[in-house]
């Protein structure tokens, strides 16, 4: 029995035989057939091609990583591709076929390295880590060029296994088979690389940083990862298993405990706790976690990363399922969030953000509302508005709205369906007044308010800028809460702030209704609030 630790990136418990991925992490699989040069003219149509293939093949990666890892994950493909579009890949790949004679793959490693190593030499662990994303997005072109979608092939990991490798790219991450891998460890690695933030968010229990050398493990070897304590066991006997396993089990049946009860903090203070999600994979963990509504379903993902919006038919379906799963619970739909960081290839936003942008898409948001009142007939749904500025925008939604209702009225009957608005700027909170009147429920988007009031963006450091321990973000907060509950009007807060366990007692002063928190977060935020909070 052979014990090695590592840094946890994400927390689980697992037992498998190994299965070593020997060429992961390099960009490259071996063995890349490489032709003799070829004609300039030849080599560069097919550098052409194959970065064309692979842009469309990023599109679906943004979108199947949207569904299996939400937002976040989706965003790095989305920012792979603008690499890869932008000019810099294409023109020195072109540089090294017409001057340095090479054949198109020559000149696409030539290019990730290149450029990988530009990231290597700074000073920034943030932007090293970028080395790993320009690597992979030279190996989805060299894939491009051998003529495969990048899927790994092999047979040994098409059973349940610990998948172990040097080092992992979010791409690799993204095609691995959720239902095979148990767990994975790496040699090399950070918890902050793009590959460790989306094991995370897929669950994953992850370990970077363990010192095996991957040439004595065999596949089929039984490995025992234990990533609460951030242990890899190789070749585990059974009596250390069932140990290790009743000490960790006492902590997990504790939180399983929790489920079903209210979240009351210890002076008596009640909140509801709603779970935030951005797809169907996420609706059935919130559900395992005892959510007790939805607070947020990100609707926008599905209209990114494709090259056409979703049909009215194909939304419906998803509404409806969404809300066959939530059984008598809360779903809180976003309508479409599009500008800032959301892109759409088939709308330009102008600039304009929120509710605003939708609006210049009215055909957008009509195929969305008519979607969501057809499937309001099975199940508790609510809507709220993305990023509101001021009451004309949420009156014109409004109306389109009413419209939409009316419309439907011959196949669906009177619905009622309570509509929100989001306050995630500062115009929002200052113009709450003439705002409430037009809403039913408030959600405050604590990201977006965060880099409107403190002057950053979405990729920016928050903590490490801001130097009032939020204290201005709690107090707008404050403002709102008490002006809504005079006007009888609940209030959630589903921004990340609200997972953020430092921060709850803050929070729950500021008397909101509600905390909307990643399912995962569900029964530790429910611990909390209700052993440690006032
Ligand atoms: C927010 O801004 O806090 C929010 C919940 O919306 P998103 O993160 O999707 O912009
Ligand atoms: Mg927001």
């Amino acid at each position: 029995m052979n014990k090695y630790s590592g840094k946890t990136v994400s927390n689980g418990i697992a037992i498998g035989p190994a299965y070593v991925m020997r060429d992961a992490g390099s960009g490259y699989a071996t063995g890349v057939p490489v032709s003799e040069p070829d004609r300039v003219e030849t080599e560069l149509v097919r550098l052409e091609q194959a970065i064309e293939a692979t842009k469309l093949h990023m599109d679906k990666m943004v979108l199947d990583a949207g569904v299996k890892a939400g937002k976040e994950a989706a965003q790095i493909f989305l920012m792979h591709k603008l690499i890869l579009d932008g000019k810099e890949f294409r023109s020195l790949a072109r540089l090294c076929i017409e001057d340095g004679q090479m054949n198109a793959e020559d000149a696409v490693i030539q290019t990730g390295e290149v450029l990988a190593s530009k990231f290597d030499e700074t000073d920034d662990e943030y932007m090293r880590e970028r080395a790993d994303d320009v690597r992979d997005i030279a190996r989805e072109v060299l894939n491009a060029l051998k003529d495969k979608s990048g899927v790994i092939e092999d047979t040994a990991e098409s059973y349940p296994h610990i998948l172990i490798a040097q080092s992992l790219l979010p791409g690799e991450v993204m095609e691995l088979d959720r239902e095979n891998v148990l767990a994975i460890v790496t040699v090399a690695g950070s918890t902050t690389s793009h590959a460790a933030i989306l094991a995370h968010m897929m669950d994953i229990p992850m370990i970077v940083s363990v010192p095996l050398d991957l040439d004595l493990i065999e596949d089929g070897t039984p490995v025992y990862v234990n990533a609460d304590a951030g242990e890899v066991i190789l070749s585990p006997d059974v009596d250390y298993i069932e140990q290790a396993h009743q000490s960790a089990d006492p902590v997990r049946s504790a939180l399983l405990d929790l489920k079903g009860r209210e979240t009351v903090s210890l002076s008596g203070r009640h909140v509801d706790l709603y779970a935030n999600i951005a797809s169907v994979v996420d609706m059935k963990k919130a559900v395992e976690n005892d959510a007790e509504g939805i607070g947020l379903y990100r609707s926008e993902f599905m209209f990114m990363g494709r090259l056409e919006p979703p049909s009215e038919d194909e939304q419906y379906a998803v509404f409806r399922k969404l809300l066959g799963m939530n059984k008598d619970r809360v779903l809180t739909v976003r309508t479409i969030d599009i500008g800032g960081d959301k892109i759409l290839s088939y709308a330009d936003t102008k600039g304009l953000r929120g509710l605003g942008a939708s609006l210049e898409h009215e055909e957008l948001l009509r195929s969305q509302m008519r979607a969501l009142v057809r499937a309001s007939l099975y199940g508790r749904l609510r809507i709220m508005y993305p990023y509101v500025t001021g009451a004309e925008e949420v009156v014109r939604a409004n109306s389109l709205f009413g419209e939409v209702k009316w419309n439907l009225l011959s196949t669906v009957g009177s619905v009622t369906i309570p509509q929100g608005i989001m306050i995630e700027n500062v115009e929002a909170v200052e113009r709450i007044d003439e705002l409430l009147p037009h809403a039913d429920f408030l959600s405050i988007g604590t990201n977006d308010l965060t880099c409107d009031l403190y002057g950053i963006n979405r990729f920016s450091d928050a903590d490490g800028v801001i130097n009032d321990n939020y204290e201005n973000l709690f107090d707008m907060i404050s403002r709102v809460v008490f002006k809504a509950h005079k006007a009888d009007k609940k209030v959630s807060i589903c921004g990340e702030i609200a997972s953020r366990r430092e921060y709850t007692s803050r929070l729950l002063d500021t008397e909101a209704d509600c905390l909307s928190v990643a399912p995962a977060e569900i029964l530790l935020m429910r611990d909390h609030i209700i052993n440690r909070c006032r």
